[in-house]
């Protein structure tokens, strides 16, 4: 084995949103000697193809959507091209690209020595990179933090299912597609669909069940499912999926069985969106001992983020926490690095009432327990407060130009302590960081209530729930 080649207090593996977080704050507020290592881009998943990208595109297709409701509003005008992907494509790319010197340059400034490579563990104390070039440097820490990540899985038991793409390829692809496969039904099969139909795609999402965002209360499965069949995406419901074929000219033949029984269809391109794994495959886990992971090969950590093994610790997409959200990972790194070199000895992340959104063609926002999680868990003592109206934005359209909002506050006890809050509307994404101050500081409806309404706002129907 070649001699170690560099030493220090904080190793960290995986250059996404968690792992650079906990280094900067390790060097940059407390002075430790912090080395950086990514084998791709740095910023990780959310920059280069999750978040970032997405949320871009995301905006291209809510523009292409106001387009169609600025006629209600009396504008007159008419596209006179398609949507120009391509040169939104590039402009992203260099978008995502500035972001990445950012982040190398945000390293520089906290001393962050950030080394471009793929890791692997040679003991519990020492790794190798292989870098670029094919050499290799070795390198001991005294605490090594884990955060790899995930990737996207592509089924292995579907013949051809290869000649689909993933998450990650759709921020490849450079010409849009005229008719697209979507197949999963948590968030990201979701707000692709959405994107695509918004931006002029033909587009069928492909669920196993009958509704889609299984994980998300049962009103919001329900009326965004039915938003997305009033909109005109195809859904495949009961579906499954058995061979995926080459059909010649860049098209792909997709072998399917839905509802409505067996059948085959072209796409310019499937993607599939039906799970991550974690990024530990190389990772040399066997060197480091018997590491606790779960069925699903995630790292088992408890809240202080430490894995089993002692100096060893894991956060964000590889751990079994439960919340796959880029600050997540970046709150579980901060407090990380508070705690192994601020002397903060009780710094964790608190990982109850972490808001998260969808952004779907409309917007979904969630936080706390859903109504059959709130029962399970408080019984009798749980009370539910609904509304479904027609936001004001729709004034002026046609009948069946008009989306739907709706929003729900499950309640616990009988001071009706707010434990979930699930909207979906316009707006929902941005509206839903005060409530969850509001709920993280223990907010009950009487609170809402005191909360005199903003009119005229779709939130204010939040705070005048009957
Ligand atoms: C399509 C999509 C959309 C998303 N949208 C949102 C959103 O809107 N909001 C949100 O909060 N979250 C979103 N997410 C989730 C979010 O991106 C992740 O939760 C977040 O990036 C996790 O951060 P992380 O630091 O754990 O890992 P990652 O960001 O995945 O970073 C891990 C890094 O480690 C590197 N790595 C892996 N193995 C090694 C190794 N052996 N050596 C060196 N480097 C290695 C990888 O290359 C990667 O860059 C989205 C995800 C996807 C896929």
């Amino acid at each position: 084995m070649a001699p170690i080649t560099k030493e220090c207090d904080y190793l960290v593996i995986g250059g996404g949103s968690g792992g650079l977080a906990s280094a900067r704050r390790a060097s940059g507020m407390y002075g430790a000697k912090a080395i950086a290592i990514e084998s791709k881009r740095l910023g990780g998943t959310c920059v280069n193809v999750g978040c970032v990208p997405k949320k871009v595109t995301w905006n291209a297709a809510s523009i292409r959507e106001n387009f169609h409701d600025a006629k209600a509003y009396g504008f007159s005008f008419e596209e006179t091209a398609p949507f120009d992907w391509p040169s939104f494509k590039r402009k992203r790319d260099a978008y995502v690209k500035r972001l990445n010197g950012i982040y190398e340059k945000n390293l520089n400034n906290d001393k962050v020595e950030y080394i471009h490579g793929r890791a692997t563990f040679l003991s519990k104390q020492e790794v190798e990179v292989k870098l670029d070039d094919g050499s290799t440097t070795q390198i001991k820490a005294k605490k090594i933090l884990i955060a790899v990540g995930g990737h996207p899985d592509i089924p292995s038991d579907i013949p051809g299912s290869e000649l689909g793409l993933t998450s990650d390829g759709f921020f490849d692809i450079e010409k849009q597609p005229k008719r697209v496969a979507l197949i999963g039904a948590g968030y990201i099969a979701v707000e692709f669909a959405g994107m695509f139909h918004a931006l002029g795609t033909e587009t069928h999402l492909f669920i196993r069940h009958d509704t889609f965002l299984r994980t998300f209360d049962p009103m919001i499965q329900e009326k965004v499912t039915a938003e997305y069949e009033r909109q005109g995406i195809h859904l495949h419901k009961q579906s499954s999926q058995s061979k995926v074929e080459d059909a010649g000219d860049g098209k792909k033949k997709l072998y399917y069985k839905d509802s409505e029984g067996e059948s085959s269809m072209e796409f310019d391109e499937i993607i599939w969106a039906v799970g991550r794994s974690p990024e530990i495959e190389d990772l040399g886990l066997d060197k480091v001992g018997d590491i606790e992971q779960n069925e699903k090969g995630h790292l088992v950590v408890d809240k202080y983020q430490n894995t089993n093994i002692e100096n060893i610790y894991a956060l964000g997409d590889v751990c079994n926490q439960g919340f796959e959200l880029t600050p997540v990972a970046i709150a579980a790194g901060r407090r990380l690095a508070d705690r192994l070199f601020g002397n903060k000895n009780d710094a964790h992340l608190e990982y109850e009432n972490i808001p998260s959104v969808v952004f779907a063609h409309p917007e979904v926002g969630s936080i706390g327990l859903t109504e059959p999680d709130a029962r399970e868990k408080y019984g009798d003592s749980v009370k539910v407060y609904n509304t479904s109206f027609t936001a004001m934005y729709y004034a002026m359209m046609e009948p069946e130009d008009k989306g739907p909002t709706a929003y729900k506050l499950v309640c616990e006890g009988p001071n009706e302590r707010v434990v979930g809050l699930h909207i979906m509307g316009i707006g929902s994404s941005e509206m839903l960081q005060g409530f969850g101050v509001a709920i993280k500081m223990g907010a009950t409806k009487a609170d809402f209530d005191k909360c005199v309404a903003i009119h005229p706002t779709s939130a204010e129907e939040l705070v005048t729930l009957k």
